[in-house]
């Protein structure tokens, strides 16, 4: 039995920001490589100098430390030409690959690959037996110089030299992995096993690209999306545990995510499905958690914390908050105003639609206040103060009763439910609010 521990890489090419679909990819490897008690290689593939940014190269990193992906050795292409020159040479002593005299181009001679010409058959994880006739590919390029690998050569060499046993990525690179077999037949490495996962495409079936909305991590980052909401909204694109549990932790992720569930067709990013499953994690959080990273959003440092902690509470619970920039945008149209200030009350709104007696209205009110004044300050909580009412609600029609406590207590026409909105603003500023409303109807 093949007891060789297990081992892949995520390869990325520092040439722009981290992109959601290379998220995918560095996932599904660590997912894999941890869960069989493996290792998880970073490797920059920077061997396009022009294009390659240190820039980028931080990006990536921090997006993959802020996802809570840690390496386990990391590598940088530019820092191991010394090692491609080595088996450049190799393979030219030995007649497998030689200097080959260019016609017109950039420059005067490369290096090819001597091409055996012969079918190349793999068995992929995902895709099963894929056959290709090598023979069309001719004498590839593979250096334009012993300084200067390829981008074939240099990931054979590195797969190799870094014991690399699974080769997970996208079914872009499907087409390369031919090239790739005859050189490491030429130098004699063994063949990775490899996985090809589906294209990503947006919600029109394209290709993901810009044009479907943020593709780069920090967008997510930035609009207020979890680590842990993007690790598993990413980790179903191409897999399902085929079961219906979809919030996972990443704990849960390493014991269920296996690599034969991964799908063959395209996998479709839906945006609404993230905010869901953002939705859904936030929802997991305490109240402490959750006041700790909206912190930023806080509109004043004179608001209370354990305040500030309770209204974001409220609003995780009643799914009233998809992603944390919505706080902003909550805050800008003054959806939170009332729990700092008291709200202005306008007597026409306090009726519930097909009340016509403002009396009704201001007599429901005097209950309320009557019946909240019976409480005491320690008991004022939700449900307490939901049963407290319950009967004389019911007694009077929910509408009748609900709608103007929560006017009373808000002065908008939308909110959380009026119980919990008088626990955060207490007994005291309950009441006040009510009989304020009572004010206001002459
Ligand atoms: N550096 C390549 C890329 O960013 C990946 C190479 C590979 O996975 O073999 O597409």
């Amino acid at each position: 039995m093949d007891s060789k521990k297990i081992k892949t890489r995520f390869p990325p090419s520092p040439t722009g920001v981290l992109h959601i679909g290379s998220v995918r990819t560095a996932l599904f490897n660590y997912l894999f490589a941890k869960q069989n008690g493996g290792e998880f290689v970073l490797r920059i593939e920077d061997t396009d100098t022009e294009r390659s940014k240190k820039e980028f190269e931080e990006d990536i990193k921090n997006g993959l430390a802020w996802l809570g992906m840690e390496w386990d050795e990391f590598y940088r292409q530019s820092e191991r030409v010394s090692i491609y020159r080595k088996y450049i040479e190799k393979l030219i002593e030995e007649g497998k690959a030689y200097e080959s005299k260019e016609e017109k181009g950039e420059r005067d001679s490369v290096i090819r690959l001597k091409n055996p010409g012969k079918e190349v058959v793999f068995e992929d994880i995902i895709r099963g037996e894929i056959k290709f006739d090598t023979t069309e590919l001719g004498d590839f390029v593979i250096a334009k110089d012993t300084e200067k690998a390829l981008y074939h050569l240099a990931v054979v060499i590195d797969d190799f030299e870094m014991d690399i046993t699974h080769v997970i990525r996208g079914e872009d690179h499907i087409s390369n992995t031919p090239r790739q077999i005859l050189i490491q037949e030429a130098l004699g490495f063994p063949v990775p096993q490899y996985a090809h996962m589906p294209l990503i495409l947006g919600e029109d079936k394209s290709k993901l690209s810009k044009r479907h909305g943020a593709t780069s991590v920090n967008e997510y980052r930035e609009m207020g999306y979890l680590p842990e909401a993007v690790i598993n909204f990413v980790a179903f694109l191409g897999w399902n545990p085929g079961t219906e549990k979809e919030i996972y932790t990443i704990d849960e992720l390493l014991k269920d995510f296996s690599l034969e569930k991964i799908q063959k067709s395209g996998a479709v990013f839906n945006i609404k499905k993230l905010n869901w499953i953002n939705t859904e994690h936030l929802t997991q959080k305490t109240t402490e958690e959750l006041g700790e990273i909206t912190s930023d959003y806080m509109p004043s440092k004179d608001i209370d914390m354990s305040l500030w902690n309770k209204i974001i509470k409220l609003f995780v619970d009643d799914k009233r908050i998809e992603k944390l920039s919505d706080i902003e945008k909550m805050l800008e149209v003054g959806e939170l105003d009332y729990f700092f200030n008291q709200p202005k009350i306008e007597a026409s709104k306090l009726n519930w639609k097909n009340e016509k007696d403002i009396n009704n209205t201001k007599e429901n009110l005097e209950t309320l206040v009557k019946l909240l004044d019976e409480m005491g300050e320690s008991d004022f909580a939700s449900e307490n103060i939901k049963n407290k009412i319950w009967d004389y609600t019911e007694d009077r029609g929910r509408g009748n009763v609900l709608w103007p406590f929560r006017v009373a207590l808000t002065g908008l026409d939308k909110s959380p439910d009026p119980f919990s909105i008088s626990e955060i603003l207490g007994k005291q500023k309950t009441i006040e609010r009510l009989k304020n409303a009572i004010d206001q109807i002459k």
